[in-house]
């Protein structure tokens, strides 16, 4: 039984520890159980003063379990446990250690199953999942060497590894660029408005025949990622070009369509967060 809140879950769908906070966010995607190998009862993530993880209803923790809740010994009274400080005294409150996407296994989980994650994850340190936009700020208020680790699509990196600089990719060829990697860099956006299309452009541009051409990434207005970029007011009537503008892109590549280099997502519509963020500066 225990005194104090239960925040960290073991996250099925992300093979991860997660602490409440974070899990939070993803409440509706994730499936979260606890750890004890005694109980492994799923659990979902709570908010009122605090962020907790708390059993459903009528699936309590097994009776013993270190995160079954202290009886309530009068109905009328609300018996809070009280808080704990932070379980993840190594990782900076608020950077993320990985980036999504999320995505939910197919199926549910045995008891077996939960025991042998549980077992793999014993004594591991929480993720907590970002956006990529989330992931960008905290690289920008980090100080070097940007070594707080980070996992981008199943690679255990860190905030210098994880990232990959499009203008300083040399040479000008395609094939150098780690899209595996978190790619960023300068760019000019414009509104078709014809089109009812926002046209992200890279400075930078790749070697094609003899000269060079930008990465183009077209997006429809009306999209909830087109919805997000015009919202930046990067697109007026008279596009001011000096502006320093930075896109960071995840799980995109870039083919040759028509003469030209276009950036294509392996991603869902709905995931666009994770995907694709703009930053109004330029960015180391
Ligand atoms: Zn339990």
């Amino acid at each position: 039984m225990r005194t104090e809140l239960m925040v960290t879950a073991i996250c099925w769908d992300t093979d991860s520890k997660m602490n409440a906070e974070s899990a939070h966010s993803y409440r509706d995607d994730l499936r979260f159980f606890c750890p004890h190998s005694e109980c492994l009862c799923d659990v979902t993530p709570g908010h009122r003063k605090n962020f907790f993880f708390k059993a459903m209803p009528g699936q309590p923790h097994q009776a013993g379990c270190p995160n079954e809740p202290p009886p309530r010994e009068n109905e009328n009274t609300t018996d809070r446990p009280k808080q704990v400080q932070s379980v993840v005294p190594d990782t900076p409150a608020g950077v993320p250690t990985r980036l999504g996407p999320v995505r939910k296994k197919v199926g549910r989980p045995s008891r077996q199953d939960k025991l042998q994650m549980a077992g793999q994850l014993e004594g591991q340190t929480p993720s907590r999942v970002g956006s990529l936009d989330d992931i960008a700020k905290a690289k920008q208020g980090m100080r070097e060497p940007w070594n707080s680790p980070l996992e981008v699509n199943g690679a255990k990196l860190d905030y210098n590894t994880a990232f990959y600089s499009i203008p300083q990719n040399q040479p000008d060829s395609l094939e150098h660029v780690r899209f595996d990697r978190i790619v960023f860099g300068g760019v000019r956006v414009n509104f078709d408005r014809t089109q009812d299309t926002l046209l992200i452009e890279t400075r930078k541009g790749f070697m094609l025949a003899r000269s060079k051409r930008p990465l183009k990434l077209r997006i429809p207005a009306s999209s909830e990622a087109g919805k997000y970029v015009l919202g930046l007011g990067l697109t007026d009537a008279v596009p001011d070009l000096t502006k320093n503008v930075t896109m960071y892109l995840s799980g995109a590549t870039a083919t040759l369509v028509d003469n030209e280099y276009r950036i294509r997502f392996n991603l869902r519509a709905f995931q666009w967060h994770f995907a694709l963020t703009v930053a109004l500066a330029a960015h180391r």
